[in-house]
């Protein structure tokens, strides 16, 4: 997934390029101070983006990948942002192809997870995919994992693939704050 625009911060109004200022306005749920345009009434909501996750099913493993800008340890799963005109379902089918090659034959959606941090909310779906993987320039190594090879990071994805793992009877184990940090290394 490419780098989110999440710390971008607004400098002008998109529609009159008036400078944007922190005004208060009436809203449904009382005066609220957001990032708003003093002359023509724009304002910045910053709702959260949607994102698409896929805990891919690979020859009855699960395939995690790394991205290019990642440290060496850190695998996860497949994401994307969804775009105009497709469902979430066309969109992680969509992402799974562009980013590993593999085809999906079934989805099922694990859940919806928050991931604050990012202002994103993260849709995430078990993909059975088939095919013969060829990562994208974005990603750099795949590998594949017996369930109970896999160790759950603290985040949205990582949540979701331990929801997931519960419903295929096997025990999520989460990785320590020792080994979140090492697989974090370099991230931050
Ligand atoms: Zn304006």
């Amino acid at each position: 997934m490419k780098k989110t625009s999440h710390m971008t911060r607004w400098n002008y109004c998109p529609q009159c390029a008036t400078p944007l200022e922190m005004l208060p306005m009436q809203e449904d749920s009382g005066i609220v101070e957001r990032l708003r345009c003093g002359a023509c009434g724009f304002t910045h909501w910053n709702n959260p983006v949607p994102v698409l996750a896929a805990i891919v099913e690979y020859q009855g493993k699960v395939l995690l990948a790394r991205n290019a800008l990642w440290p060496p340890k850190m695998f996860a799963l497949i994401t994307g942002f969804m775009e105009a005109g497709e469902t979430a379902q066309e969109g992680i089918a969509r992402e799974v192809k562009e980013e590993t090659n593999l085809d999906v034959q079934s989805l099922d959606l694990v859940g919806v997870y928050d991931f604050q941090r990012m202002n994103q909310v993260i849709i995430a779906f078990h993909a059975v995919c088939d095919g013969e993987v060829r990562l994208s320039p974005e990603l750099v190594d795949w590998r594949l994992y017996d369930l109970p090879e896999l160790k759950c990071w603290p985040a949205g994805t990582g949540y979701a693939l331990a929801d997931w793992l519960r419903t295929r009877g096997q025990e999520p184990v989460f990785l320590t704050p020792e080994e979140n940090a090492e697989r974090r290394r370099g991230l931050d």
